[in-house]
């Protein structure tokens, strides 16, 4: 006997939860900046800068950052750093990321 065809649509499934993008964080302490800025060089948005003039941060040559809100988690500038300074962070976690000394 032949099955008789349903006409009603299956359930909704419950859209899957979606995390956020990890996005780039540099460790200042670990940053040459100045004489490299490789990670500034291949980010594609520009949303890594050099800062020089931090008075937290006595630095001679200063280090990079991201601007997070603008980091599209390509990974390209972790790909590059020289020093391997560069690590992708779930953003909810970027309070509780420790600072290496
Ligand atoms: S590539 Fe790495 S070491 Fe070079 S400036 Fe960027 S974060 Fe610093
Ligand atoms: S992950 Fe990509 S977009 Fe984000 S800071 Fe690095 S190079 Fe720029």
């Amino acid at each position: 006997m032949a099955e008789t065809p349903t006409t009603s649509a299956p359930a909704a499934r419950p859209a899957p939860a979606k995390r956020p993008k990890p996005v780039a964080w540099i460790d200042p302490h670990g940053c040459s900046g100045e004489p490299c800025q490789v990670c500034i060089a291949f980010c594609p948005v520009d949303c890594i800068r050099l800062v020089t003039n931090d008075p937290e941060f006595a630095g001679p040559t200063g280090y990079c950052v991201v601007e997070q809100e603008k980091c599209i988690g390509c990974n390209l500038c972790a790909m590059y750093c020289p020093w391997d300074d560069i690590v992708m962070v779930q953003p909810p976690a970027l309070a509780a990321t420790p600072v290496r000394g």
